[in-house]
């Protein structure tokens, strides 16, 4: 007998699955950990065989997209032969797309291998340009490194889009140098708003608060924005600068403006099932993998 689909109890099918495969990290973004994380034990991580067995599943189900994060999914050991195991559903057809958001300083290492396995887009973070900046947000990171990143993937053939959480004070200056840079080198571009974390420390991060509508206004002060009806399910809209013809993307995780058309559930670490990025509401599948 055909496995049920996932239908959620509002009708909505679940055709996307975020999955965190670690949660440690290269980096140590001052918006998303602190410099000191105490990170879980490595046996309370899924293995890549239950991540396996489990995001297998759900192709079964219908799960159409799988989105491979972390943490840094490419710090994760060993996480090559996870993308090959996933790569067979695309084989099937079963699975229409695997993708991975990352921090970049890997993908000289593996944007070949995956681009080998069927993927064929990749989204890295990048939120300025600027050397030392870099380093401040990232605490960890090297800017020269993520950029050489991301001319592998280009020379692999994968696409990338970026994603810039928009801070004020630190790349409010450069809205139109990353605009025109992935205007440039083909990149579609997509601010995120930036989300107040448990982890951050001091009151000093909500300085960092650049709301989106601002930004969007002074996009709006030198080109000429549409509206665009492309929506992924998610919380993303889109517009089209029409000087350029670049699409730009805005994410604001907490307006709740796409609960109607969400097609997505995530998956952590340790096998949390997490309905809604917005709710505590979760179901555990370790105890029963
Ligand atoms: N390490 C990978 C990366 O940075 O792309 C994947 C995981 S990271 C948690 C996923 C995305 O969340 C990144 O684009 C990052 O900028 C964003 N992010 C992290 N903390 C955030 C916050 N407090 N508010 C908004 N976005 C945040
Ligand atoms: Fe968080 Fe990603 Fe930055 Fe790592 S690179 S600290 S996971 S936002």
């Amino acid at each position: 007998m055909e496995p049920a689909p996932l239908i959620d109890p509002f009708a909505r099918a679940i055709r996307y699955l975020r999955v965190s495969v670690t949660d440690r990290c290269d980096f140590r973004c001052t918006y998303c950990m602190t410099e000191h994380m105490t990170f879980l034990p490595k046996a309370e991580l899924l293995s890549l065989e239950e991540l396996d067995r489990l995001c297998s599943a759900f192709v079964r189900l219908g799960v159409e997209k799988l989105r491979i994060t972390g943490g840094e999914p490419l710090v994760r050991k060993g996480i090559m032969t996870f993308f090959e195991a996933m790569g067979r559903h695309l084989q099937t057809g079963a699975l229409k797309e695997l993708t991975l958001t990352t921090n970049g300083s890997q993908l000289r290492r593996f944007a070949g291998d995956l681009a080998a396995v069927g993927v064929r887009r990749v989204n890295v973070s990048l939120d300025t340009l600027d050397q030392a900046k870099f380093a401040e947000v990232t605490r960890w990171g090297r800017l020269g490194q993520v950029l050489d990143g991301i001319a592998a993937a280009k020379e692999a053939g994968l696409a990338v889009k970026i994603n810039a959480v928009a801070l004020k004070g630190v790349n409010e200056d450069e809205l139109f140098t990353l605009a025109d840079w992935c205007a440039r080198d083909g990149h579609d571009l997509t601010f995120i708003e930036v989300m107040p974390m448990g982890e951050m420390e001091g009151a000093d991060r909500l300085d960092q608060y650049w709301s989106l509508k601002d930004l969007r206004a002074r996009l709006e002060t030198r080109f000429t924005l549409r509206d665009l009806p492309d929506r992924t399910g998610g919380p993303a809209r889109y517009v089209r600068l029409l000087e350029t013809g670049q699409r730009i993307g805005f994410i604001t995780p907490l307006t709740h403006n796409f609960c109607e058309s969400c097609n997505r559930v995530r998956l952590t670490c340790t096998g949390e099932l997490y309905m809604c990025l917005g709710q505590e509401d979760m179901a555990d599948l370790r105890a029963p993998l």
